[in-house]
């Protein structure tokens, strides 16, 4: 189990893995906002972002720079989400 949690990048998903955990901590349909990457610059569907679902977080990253989006991160009932990587996220 840790094995696979912690395997190879071949555990690469993309946002749309992530669309039900995003619904929960925003509240809305979020695979189809515009995500501003901080880094780069580029802006893209959360849907198209590179997503690592790894223990303990999950890890969001931008597709054209792989610099880190979000991270978020389940503590027992609560979601806690770093967004500090993103630029700009806007729902559309
Ligand atoms: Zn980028």
């Amino acid at each position: 189990m840790t094995e696979r949690l912690y395997g190879p990048d071949d555990s690469a998903l993309d946002g749309n893995a992530i669309g039900g955990l995003l619904h929960e901590v925003f509240g809305s349909e979020m695979t189809t906002a515009e995500a501003t990457c901080g880094h780069c610059g580029q802006t893209a569907q959360v849907a198209e972002a590179v997503v690592y679902l790894r223990a303990p977080g999950t890890v969001v990253r931008c597709r054209t720079c792989t610099s880190v989006l979000a991270v978020v991160v389940r503590k027992q009932e609560m979601n806690c989400v770093d967004l500090s990587g993103l630029a700009a996220l806007q729902a559309r």
